[in-house]
Formats: C-alpha cells, structure tokens, sequence
C-alpha cells in the first residue's frame, strides 16, 4: 500500500480530529511508515525530531517550520501540545536563554509602542472618544492618569518644599492656605523619613551582626537583628545587581541613542531609558561635584580665600566639596583602619616617646577650623602637629610635581592601578596611594602652611635624640 499523507492521517486521527494514541505509536513502530515520516519534512534538525510534530504537520499543512524571530534558528517544537492549539504548537524561539529574553524584552516594548500610539491617537481625536473600543478607551485613561498622578504629586510635593525652604510663610499657614498640597507634601516626606529610619535600623543590626560575627561572638538567629542582618544583606546584595543593570542599561542606550529620538526611546525602551538618564545623571553629578571641589580647593589654598567666604560665596559649591572631601575621608578611614591594625607598632612607640617628651599629647587630633584632618598627634602645650607619614601609602616621601623621579613613581602606580582594574573594578591600593600621596599628604600640608600651624611630618620614625630636638624647637 501506498504511504501518502492523506493515509497517515486517517491512520493517526480520529474522525473528530483527535490524536488517536494507540494507532500513532503502531504506526511508528513500523518501517516504512517510520521512513516516510522521517523523510516528509528536509527541515527539522535531527536533535529536535519527533514523529508527533510531523503527524501534526501533515494534519494541519504546516509546509513551513517556524524560526526564532531573533537569531534564525529552527524554534522548539512544544511537545505537549494537542494538536487543536494549533497556535502553541512552536515556541516563539530557539532555546537560546538571550533569544527567549530578548523575545520577550521585544514583545513588552511592542505593547507599550501599541498603547503609546493609541494613546496619542485618541489625544488628538479626544471629540470622537466615543467610536472608540472600550479596550482602547481604558489604556488611554491608563496612560492620561499614570501621567497626570506622577505630574501632580512631585509637582505639590516640590512647591511646598520650596514654600518652606522660602520661609516666608509659617507651616500652620502653608497648610490652611494650601491644605492639598501640604498634604501631598506630608505624605511623601513622612514615607521619606520612614524609609530613612528603617534603612539606619537595618543598617545597624547588620554591621552589628558583622561584628559578632567578626569576634566570633554567639549569635541568636531567632532574634529582630539576626532578621533585619539578613534583610540587609540582600537588599545590599539587590542594589549592587540593580547598578550593574543600570550600567548595563546606561551602555545599550548609549549606543542607540543617535538612531531615536528621545521620544522614540522612551516610548521603545522606558525602563532601559530610564535607567540610562539616571546613570547619566549620577556620571555628570560627580563630575561636577569633583569640579567644584578642584575650584574651592583651589580657592581656599591659591586665592586665600577662607573656607567662611567660599561657603558663603559659592554655597553649591562648597556643598559637593564637603561631599568630596567626605568621600575621600570615608575611603581613607576604611584603608586607614585596616592599616593601623598592621603597622601600629612604629606610631605606637613614637607615641609613647611623645608622651614621655609632652605628657599632654593627644593622639588622632582634629582641628575643624585650622586643621580639619585626622593629625597623628597634637601637642596642645605647644599648639604643634604632628604627622607619621610611615606607611608605604605616603611613598616614604613628600610628593613633590616638579620631581622627575616622583612623577615616574606616579606613572608606575597609575600602570599598576589601571591593571588592577581590568581584573575588578574596585578602589585598589594603589590608588589609595596616589590618593594619599599625591592628594590628601599634599593638602595637609597646604594646611599647615597656610594656616601657619607648627608642625612636624616624619617619613619614617625619628631616633629619641632628633625627636627631642625636633620638639624643643617649638619651646619658647
Ligand atoms: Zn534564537
């Protein structure tokens, strides 16, 4: 007998159309049957053949097998399927995880592409809101709402901010003139300081679960701090995901960006566009802060111009310069705090030479007006500061721009520190030393002068008979 398609399906399917199960797995078990559905279709590869696909072909005159709409490649044919939903008999693409994703990522930016336009289209239509569906009518108040409730809440929000920030109305006021608004505002601004304390409370049980477990110290894994230690955690955990997937966004952007308009991407992409604008922002915003703090250091030391009259001339300004300095002081008290736990010894002892010399010398000193680092030492009897500049951090010497041989160090620390940071990009120790050398021993030392402070910086530890000496100079 003749194996045509017409013979197989009549075998395989009942009169309903229904997969007949006992007569497809006989049919399979014979040879030329096997042979001819084997050879019915040239485009199904080998790993991905099943007998029931064919079946189903034939039944359904799918000449054609479907590919992944992102790399080409034949799609997977969903063996669970019964052959009535003939929609779902393929998945929409290959197996590749990237193809699925991007599938996916395509077909959300479609649906918002689709609302936007219907959106738009019934904006400038909106006499003739009636002719339209139901379903269209609701993305568009979807949209017109999400759009007004954003607009509305920032925009009371930042007015009675800036009322306050003004001053020239009283609260009780502000809130009977405008009682909306204010209480917009209170809303926002309670949600503001309530997401402030949980994160410091959660903050704390972490970093004090880090130190029990630091000192190997008994933990109660039942108790509030053990909980929120862990919620922490993975909110930390969580975040550092979320940035690598703004940069992530920030970059695909970046790339695209000249071939949209800005309306076009939002419309495309929102989340990847909205990412993008927040990395960027964060980008320019340090930047900018590290360019007003060059100009208020630049200020302060080389215009003479008092850390006073820069906070009150250029008040932005001198704002994102504490924020730097901050950040500087933060990196450095992380580094310092590992350093002193290895190299105490020497500043330990020229401590206790100190001591011997000026009972009244106080260690790790600050200043705020004069002097608003952390100084090594500080003899209040002798307004004198003193400096160990030991650790290998300061490079055993005074950096000095006009140095051949320091600039040459320089260039060999950046070489090492940009190595390092093709392995991870995390602050290594290297820049810590150009930091510290290069930067904060420097601006300590513009301190000093300018502020005509007494002071003595030692590169390495001074003998008893030179300290005292060192020291006596300064005794009336
Ligand atoms: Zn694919």
């Amino acid at each position: 007998m003749d194996i045509t398609d017409d013979y197989i399906i009549q075998k395989c399917f009942t009169k309903t159309g229904a997969l007949n199960r006992k007569k497809f797995n006989d049919i399979i078990t014979r040879d030329e049957t096997k042979t001819y559905l084997y050879n019915r279709y040239n485009d199904i590869p080998d790993e991905l053949f099943s007998y029931k696909e064919v079946i189903i072909r034939i039944k359904n005159n799918i000449e054609t097998r479907p590919v992944c709409p992102i790399c080409g490649k034949p799609v997977i044919f969903n063996k669970k399927v019964n052959n009535k939903l003939i929609k779902y008999l393929y998945k929409i693409t290959c197996d590749n995880k990237e193809c699925k994703n991007k599938n996916l990522k395509n077909r959300i930016s479609d649906t918002i592409k689709n609302n936007y336009s219907i959106y738009n289209k019934i904006k400038n239509d909106i006499e003739n809101i009636d002719s339209y569906s139901p379903k269209e009518i609701s993305i568009y108040k979807q949209i017109l709402y999400g759009i007004e409730i954003k607009n509305n809440t920032y925009n009371n929000y930042n007015f009675i901010k800036t009322l306050i920030n003004e001053n020239t109305l009283s609260i009780d006021d502000i809130q009977q003139k405008y009682p909306i608004e204010y209480s917009v505002y209170k809303r926002l601004s309670t949600n503001l300081v309530n997401v402030k304390n949980t994160n410091t409370k959660l903050k704390n049980d972490y970093e004090n679960i880090i130190n029990k477990l630091k000192n190997n110290e008994v933990i109660n894994y039942e108790s509030l701090e053990y909980k929120n230690y862990l919620i922490f955690k993975s909110h930390k955990e969580k975040t550092s995901k979320t940035l690598k997937q703004n940069y992530q966004d920030y970059i695909f952007i970046l790339n695209i960006i000249n071939n949209y308009s800005e309306n076009e991407l939002i419309k495309l992409y929102p989340n990847e566009y909205n990412n993008f604008i927040s990395y960027s922002k964060k980008l320019d915003a340090n930047k900018k802060r590290f360019f007003d703090y060059k100009f208020i250091l630049n200020a302060i030391l080389n215009d003479n111009i008092s850390e006073n009259d820069c906070k009150k001339l250029y008040p932005n300004e001198y704002n994102n310069y504490l924020k730097c300095l901050n950040i500087n002081d933060k990196i450095y008290k992380t580094f310092n705090n590992n350093k002193t736990f290895n190299t105490s010894k020497p500043e330990k002892e020229l401590l206790e030479q100190l001591l011997k010399l000026c009972p009244d010398t106080l260690y790790q000193y600050k200043d705020l007006e004069r002097y608003p680092f952390n100084c090594d030492f500080y003899i209040p009897s002798l307004d004198l500061f003193i400096e160990y500049h030991g650790s290998h951090f300061h490079c055993n010497k005074e950096f000095d721009n006009n140095d051949k041989n320091d600039l040459n160090k320089l260039n060999e620390l950046l070489e090492k520190s940009s190595i390092k940071h093709k392995q991870t990009n995390k602050y290594n120790q290297y820049d810590m030393m150009i930091y510290t050398w290069t930067d904060l021993d420097v601006r300590k030392k513009n301190y000093m002068i300018k502020n005509n402070l007494n002071f003595l910086i030692y590169y390495k530890l001074p003998t008893p008979e030179k300290l005292k000496n060192d020291i006596n100079k300064f005794k009336g």
